[in-house]
């Protein structure tokens, strides 16, 4: 017989999100708060780098572990922001995208029956590939208002068969930059316990208000414990061009690199000079758009809560997540499966990000603002002319 449902890894993983409130905001016409994705390109002096690597014969596979000069720039690009020094050869590895690069971070690593602390909600590659790769997620969660860190569910979520902690600063959807004090428990909790730390950090020059983005890397200890992820598509508004990178110990890099071979093998070849190129002559652009973003952010949540939304103020990313128990709503999937009827306007429900739908994040709903202002205004109208009451 040919099989006819997928493989029983796949079991109880849904169809992401993101594709399914693009296509609704495409059906219906509506602004596309949901998945995240700038609507403004990046660089030009970056693209036309892509375009003259497309022209002048970066049209073959790159290295497996990706183009020397990328891996050059990366390991730069590290030392320059955090005083990390890193190999480019062994200690860099180019993935597609940040996603790959966590697929290939827990494919590699991550054995069956290992657990792993991962930071609730979280971005919805993270329990996909986990079940795929075998392991145990050990949610700690965000709660709102505030999204912090409580130091003691963190401590008891660790067990024997702890191995892993997914993090993920500034985090996604919450908005949540982790402090130093949140990372030195982290820090501290992993050194005791001898975990690995998997650090998701593709938000890493988005933060607003003056905060700092701390590496958990860059914390005593942890250089030889952290493998860190990153990739060009927040930083650069390049999203569509998929290329990140993995650093860190070469034996965890080694174990990514392991496991990405056998994924892609390798990336788009002519985007990774031009990458190259955005991270060492545009090492600006990053700095500036955070500035813009912080504006964006300030219209969407002014917007968000004259239309009655109780809105929390992230501190980086791209994301504002709003309460919306004062609508009358209880469900945060209705809702945002209504809303382009309603406002002709798309969000993510973040519940879909938790383990429990019916749990804490039953009634958050998450907003994108790395859209132009015309954009989030004419969204924020929509949204207080309508009547958005349950
Ligand atoms: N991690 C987080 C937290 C994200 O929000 C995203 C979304 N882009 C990714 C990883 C994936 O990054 P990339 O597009 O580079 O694969
Ligand atoms: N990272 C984007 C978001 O959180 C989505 C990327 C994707 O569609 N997988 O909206």
């Amino acid at each position: 017989m040919p099989a006819s449902s997928p493989a029983r890894r796949l079991d109880g993983i849904p169809p992401t999100i993101f594709a399914e409130m693009s296509a609704l905001a495409l059906r219906t016409g509506s602004v596309n708060l949901g998945q995240a994705f700038p609507d403004e390109d990046g660089p030009p002096g970056v693209i036309a780098a892509a375009v003259a690597a497309l022209e002048g014969g970066h049209n073959q596979y790159a290295p497996s572990i990706g183009d020397p000069a990328l891996r050059r720039a990366v390991a730069d690009h590290q030392l320059r922001r955090y005083g990390i020094a890193l190999d480019p050869d062994t200690q860099v590895a180019i993935t597609t995208g940040a996603t790959e690069g966590i697929a290939a971070a827990l494919l590699g690593l991550v054995d069956p029956g290992d657990e792993v602390v991962v930071l609730e909600p979280y971005y919805d590659s993270y329990p996909a590939m986990l079940q795929m790769a075998g392991g145990v997620r050990r949610p700690v969660t965000l709660r709102s208002p505030d999204f912090r860190i409580d130091l003691d569910e963190l401590r008891a979520a660790v067990t024997p068969r702890t191995r892993f902690v997914l993090l993920n600063s500034p985090h996604n959807p919450t908005g949540t930059v982790l402090t130093r004090t949140e990372l030195e428990a982290m820090a501290e909790l992993a050194i005791e316990h001898d975990l690995t730390v998997i650090t998701d950090e593709v938000y890493e020059h988005l933060v607003y208000d003056g905060r700092e983005h701390i590496s958990i890397a860059t914390l005593p200890g942890m250089a030889e414990r952290t493998l860190t992820l990153s990739s060009v598509g927040k930083s650069y508004s390049l999203t569509g061009w998929k290329v990140g990178w993995a650093t860190g110990p070469a034996a965890l890099v080694a174990a990514v690199q392991s496991a990405k071979q056998w994924l892609t093998f390798t990336s788009g070849a002519p985007l990774q000079p031009a990458v190259a190129k955005a991270l060492t002559t545009h090492s600006e652009y990053p700095h500036a758009l955070a500035k813009e973003l912080q504006e964006k952010r300030d219209l969407l949540c002014a917007g968000l809560r004259a239309a009655g939304l109780q809105t929390s103020t992230p501190q980086g990313t791209y994301f504002a997540m709003s309460d919306i128990t004062d609508l009358g709503w209880d469900d945060g999937l209705a809702f945002c499966r209504a809303l382009p009827q309603l406002a002709g306007v798309v969000a993510i429900p973040a519940q879909v990000f938790y383990d429990d739908p019916h749990g804490p994040g039953r009634h958050l709903v998450r907003w994108a603002f790395c859209k132009k202002r015309e954009v989030i205004a004419e969204a924020m109208s929509r949204l207080l002319v309508a009547d958005l009451r349950a």
